[in-house]
C-alpha cells in the first residue's frame, strides 16, 4: 500500500468559508489531491450578521450563496470533502454557549442536513467526493448513524448521480471514541447496510483516540477494523505532530501501512504556515517502517 491521498485542511487565512479555487490554490503545489471545505452551521457573530440566521442553525440557499464563494473554470483534478458541523459549543453574540445538535436518530434532520449539503454542492458547481460527520451524543444508537450515513449517499446520489464517500470521525467527546465502540459501529453499519461498506469508513483522529484512550491507546487502535479505516486526521492538537509526542505515531503509521486500500490523510493543522510540515511528516512516517531502533529484543 504505497502512498496517501492528501487532503488540504480548512485553514484560518481563507476569506469566510471561501470558494474551491483560493483553496486548490494552496493545495495543488504541495501535491493534496483534495481541499477540505467547512459545512458547519451557522457558526459565529459575523456569519449570524451576514444571514440573519442563528447560530447553530442548518444553512439555507440563502446563507449558502452569502457565505462560499463560487468559481468558474474549475479543473477536472479538483476533488473536495465537506467537514460537516463537529457538534461542539459555540458563543453566540450574548457570549452564550450554543452547541447544535447532531440528531442522527431524527429522520427529518437528517433530510436536512442532506439538504443544506446539496445546496453547498450545487452552489460550487461540483458534487463533492467526501462527506465527513460525527457521531454527537449516545442518544443517536449506531444503527442511526449508519442509516443517516446511506440517506446522506442517496441524497447525493440522487441530485448530483454521483456517490460520496461518507466518513465518521471519532470524537473525544462523544458517543464513538474508543477503538471497541469503532469496531461496534462498523459491525452495525456492515450487518445493517452492506450495500454501502464500501462508501462508508472511519475518519480516523488519532490524537482524539487518544484524549480518550490514554495508556491503551496501542491495543484500542487495533481493535479497528482495518477495512473501516479509510481517512486520518493527523495533527497534535491541531498543531503538526512530532515523534517526540505522547501519541505515538509509530504505531499509526505501522496501521496505515498496512491496509488494505490507498487512505486519505488530512493533515489538520489551521494555519497556512504549518501545513508543509504537517505532511512533510507524514510522508516520512510512510516512508520509514523502522525509524533507527537498534535496541535488544525483550
Ligand atoms: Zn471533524
Amino acid at each position: 500500500m504505497p502512498g496517501a491521498d492528501y487532503i488540504y485542511p480548512n485553514v484560518t487565512e481563507v476569506t469566510r468559508r471561501g470558494g474551491l479555487l483560493e483553496r486548490w490554490g494552496l493545495a495543488e503545489p504541495l501535491g493534496c489531491t483534495y481541499v477540505e471545505i467547512p459545512a458547519d452551521f451557522i457558526k459565529n457573530r459575523t456569519e449570524v450578521e451576514r444571514t440573519g440566521q442563528d447560530i447553530g442553525s442548518m444553512l439555507t440557499r440563502s446563507s449558502v450563496e452569502q457565505l462560499y464563494r463560487q468559481d468558474a473554470g474549475l479543473p477536472h483534478s479538483l476533488g473536495y470533502l465537506l467537514h460537516t458541523d463537529p457538534g461542539i459549543p459555540r458563543r453566540d453574540h450574548h457570549g452564550r454557549q450554543v452547541k447544535a445538535e447532531l440528531r442522527w436518530r431524527d429522520p427529518e434532520w437528517v433530510i436536512a442536513l442532506g439538504d443544506m449539503l446539496l445546496e453547498i454542492g450545487d452552489f460550487l458547481g461540483v458534487p463533492p467526493d467526501i462527506i465527513e460527520i460525527h457521531p454527537g451524543d449516545r442518544k443517536n444508537t449506531h444503527a442511526d448513524i449508519a442509516t443517516g450515513m446511506h440517506t446522506l449517499i442517496t441524497a447525493h446520489q440522487n441530485a448530483f448521480g454521483v456517490e460520496p464517500l461518507v466518513l465518521l470521525e471519532n470524537h473525544k467527546d462523544q458517543s464513538i471514541s474508543t477503538g471497541s465502540q469503532m469496531r461496534a459501529f462498523w459491525a452495525t453499519l456492515t450487518e445493517l447496510e452492506p450495500g454501502i461498506a464500501d462508501l462508508a469508513g472511519i475518519a480516523l483522529d488519532p490524537w482524539h483516540l487518544h484524549a480518550a484512550t490514554r495508556e491503551d491507546f496501542a491495543r484500542s487502535l487495533r481493535q479497528i477494523p482495518p477495512e473501516a479505516l479509510k481517512a486520518f486526521h493527523i495533527h497534535t492538537d491541531l498543531r503538526p505532530p512530532s515523534v517526540t509526542d505522547n501519541v505515538p505515531w509509530s504505531e499509526v503509521f505501522s496501521v496505515i501501512r498496512g491496509l488494505p486500500g490507498r487512505p486519505y490523510i488530512k493533515p489538520a493543522v489551521y494555519q497556512k504556515s504549518r501545513v508543509t510540515e504537517a505532511v512533510a511528516f507524514c510522508e516520512k512516517m510512510l516512508a520509514a517502517p523502522q525509524v533507527g531502533y537498534a535496541g535488544p529484543q525483550a
